[in-house]
């Protein structure tokens, strides 16, 4: 899953890179998917099914975007924020993450927005050490943002990670009642997650454009995600789509065994 993790980096490497005023969603997302093909890659997001099969190896979501925004045309602006989330499997495991990029200078009260969801990603992580069953670090999670004046949305969570991109349990960035009663689980040795905070400058919800995918904040305010694949293990929590360490090489499972 590291060699995984360790391609699904450079391709938000390569992502990043073309960050900038006047680069279209679509020529980002072309980048990753010629990426991906380089490296002996299977893009995971192109063609889950929908009401349309998503289209495209990258989810771009810009400003009032939250998530699933289909790469395309739009070309981007100076104090545009966009989200850029990307999956891919390497001999046969997966992995997922995403980054919320400024494009040029943007507000202090987005950039704010921006280090408060990178921040709470870090926090889970660090609390992934030192708690033992995940309603106590989606708790933290969702008492971070609060306390940023910022929302958490509700309307998508985490995922467990593996041979699929989607597996058990579902891992939500705040804590019911319910979800405690009845989900949740223990962070122990084995465990692969992907922890994913999507947060809002204004109101938690979301809704659906009419293109099937694209979800909006309801309230037109911006929204920004990061997501990383971790791995609870003997020595405590590894980021999977972490940059490369210790002489890693991002490369096919062949040239990395
Ligand atoms: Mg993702
Ligand atoms: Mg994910």
């Amino acid at each position: 899953m590291r060699r995984a993790g360790l391609v699904v980096w450079g391709a938000h490497q390569v992502a990043r890179g073309l960050v900038r005023p006047g680069a279209t969603t679509g020529d980002i997302d072309a980048a990753v998917e010629a990426f991906f093909v380089e490296h002996g890659a299977i893009p995971l997001f192109k063609g889950v099914p929908g009401k349309v099969p998503f289209p495209a190896v990258c989810c771009i979501s810009v400003n009032d975007e939250v998530v699933h925004g289909i790469p395309g045309p739009r070309v981007l602006g100076v104090g545009d924020v966009v989200s850029i989330d990307t999956g891919c499997s390497l001999g046969g495991w997966c992995g997922d993450s995403a980054f919320t990029h400024p494009v040029g200078e943007v507000t202090a009260d987005v950039q704010r927005l921006l280090d408060c969801t990178s921040g709470v990603l870090q926090l889970a992580i660090d609390l992934m050490a030192v708690r033992n069953r995940w309603s106590d670090v989606a708790s933290e999670m969702a008492k971070y943002v609060r306390d940023h004046g910022f929302s958490v949305v509700e309307n998508f969570v985490g995922h467990g990670i593996g041979r699929s991109m989607h597996e058990d349990p579902q891992v939500p960035n705040f804590c019911t009642p319910a979800f405690r009663r009845n989900h949740d689980f223990e962070l122990e040795p084995g465990l692969v997650i992907a922890v994913e905070p999507m947060v809002n400058m204004g109101s938690k919800k979301v809704r659906a454009l009419a293109d099937h995918w694209t979800q909006s904040t309801i309230d037109g305010r911006p929204s920004a995600h990061f997501e990383h694949t971790v791995a609870i293990t003997d020595a405590g929590p590894v980021v999977l789509t972490a940059p490369p360490a210790n002489g890693e090489v991002v490369g096919t499972a062949e040239s990395a065994a």
